[in-house]
């Protein structure tokens, strides 16, 4: 499975080279450097021979670094549209020719390599870690509390907070002191990049790929729509109806997904959503995917596939609509 499971960052930088190789000019690498010194890397594929003017153009991201079933999702993928199988060799259901020449794809495989490198094993599946040791590896443990993950902050300064002895993985340190939530806040390496990004290329829709962990739900997948009034009119008819699509591709893959339903968070954290993605579900649809994580019955290639799904009916519902 450690094969095929490519979700930590040199994973990824082994496969860029022989991905570019193949690839040509349909790949493109841009990278920011995070204060670690890691590469967070958007890959690029497009048929370059098309005009921009007429092709779609779809960003795909993660931001957290405990989840890293959406990482190999996206690794899928991108193997799908540059060799024609996927990373288990089955034979891809994607045209990548057609694909390509409609659509401009932009990967973010790893949001916060800092943090995922950090994590204790590849893949989250329940085996060795309970629910409540695997938050305490995400969020860091609560010095006050023992045994209990630390709150949850968009940006935090180690000067000011009294911090966890490990600070938890889903943090992106952004300087000698100050650390973020990637998807919280707007200093992050995943949205410089997406914004690096698409002050050149100008996306049309994204889609962010996460897990959770489904504690006492029947359901392991579920499409997330924007917080209650963030996305309206067109916009959010086109989210319902995107989400629709995911949500029926994955019954009939067997597996077991909650209806679509918007974001819940309230107070605090709701605030963190609209201050950082309320301009955002204005402009372009936006879906989050989740898909359970660290449980004996969502084993790492349910992860990968849950997640190739989700993806790869967006990439159908983008050429449709070219
Ligand atoms: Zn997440």
């Amino acid at each position: 499975m450690a094969e095929t499971f490519l979700a930590m960052p040199q994973q990824l930088e082994a496969k860029l080279g022989e991905w570019t190789a193949r690839a040509g000019d349909r790949l493109r690498v841009d990278y920011v450097t995070s204060y670690s010194g890691h590469r967070v890397y958007a890959l690029t594929l497009t048929d370059p021979a098309v005009p921009r003017e007429r092709k779609r153009a779809h960003y795909f991201a993660q931001p957290h670094a405990h989840e890293p079933g959406a990482t190999v999702g996206m690794m899928d993928v991108i193997e799908q549209l540059i060799t024609g199988h996927d990373l288990a060799g089955a034979p891809s259901p994607l045209d990548a020719a057609r694909v390509l020449a409609q659509s401009v794809l932009t990967f973010n495989p790893i949001g916060n390599p800092q943090g995922r490198e950090r994590a204790p094993v590849l893949y989250w599946d329940g085996s060795r870690y309970s629910n409540d040791e695997f938050w305490c590896w995400m969020r860091g443990e609560d010095p006050d509390r023992p045994g209990q993950m630390w709150k949850r902050l968009d940006l935090w300064d180690d000067r000011v907070e009294r911090a966890p002895a490990r600070i938890g993985i889903i943090y992106e340190q952004i300087d000698p002191h100050r650390y973020v939530e990637p998807n919280r806040s707007h200093l992050s390496s995943y949205f410089r990049l997406f914004h690096r990004m698409d002050s050149e290329i100008g996306y049309d829709r994204w889609l962010d790929l996460h897990q959770t962990e489904f504690v006492n739900s029947p359901h392991n997948c579920m499409v997330l729509l924007a917080l209650p009034g963030l996305a309206e009119g067109e916009i959010a008819r086109e989210d319902r109806a995107w989400a629709e699509q995911i949500t029926v591709a994955w019954q009939q893959a067997g597996f077991r997904p909650a209806p679509p339903q918007p974001l819940s968070y309230t107070g605090e954290q709701a605030e963190y959503f609209r201050r950082n993605w309320g301009a955002l579900h204005q402009r372009m649809p936006i879906l989050t995917s989740e898909i359970k994580n660290n449980a004996p019955d969502a084993p790492p290639d349910f992860q990968r596939q849950a997640q190739v799904i989700a993806i790869q009916q967006s990439i159908w519902r983008l050429l449709a609509m070219a």
